[in-house]
């Protein structure tokens, strides 16, 4: 038997400029924002997946009136409300963040993994 755990997630998001210190809530990010191909300004380029409609939150920055037609400046679609939820989950809400963004930027070990095996004392405790 397997079964998949997240542990402990975090992330260091390297869109956002000392996201940690900012007590105020309001997010900066950093200059390396990516066009996607198909009209959408993004925080990073790996956030240009083939399908982004199978991402909870990568979709919500691919929404209709985010796309550049849409939109007079880049400063209306990055300081959207689809936005600021995007990068909360970044901040404040790690688990549910994008799997792009555990994938790219968290910190340390604390990834979701697949356990096969939990040995404790020699003893097999999960199979
Ligand atoms: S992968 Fe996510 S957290 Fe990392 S830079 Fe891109 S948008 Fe930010």
């Amino acid at each position: 038997m397997e079964t998949k755990r997240t542990i402990n997630m975090k992330l260091n998001p390297k869109c956002l400029i000392d996201p940690k210190q900012d007590k105020q809530k309001t997010y900066i990010t950093s200059q390396n924002l990516a066009h996607s191909a198909k009209g959408f300004i993004l925080p990073c380029c790996w956030c240009d997946i083939p399908e982004p409609e199978k991402d909870e939150q990568i979709k919500k920055l691919f929404n209709k009136k985010l796309h550049l037609d849409n939109n007079d400046t880049i400063e209306d679609i990055i300081l959207s409300d689809e936005w600021f939820n995007f990068f909360s989950t970044l901040t404040d809400d790690t688990s549910n963040a994008s799997s792009v963004c555990k994938k790219y930027c968290s910190v340390g070990d604390n990834k979701t993994v697949v356990v096969k095996k939990v040995i404790v004392d020699n003893k097999e405790i999960l199979k």
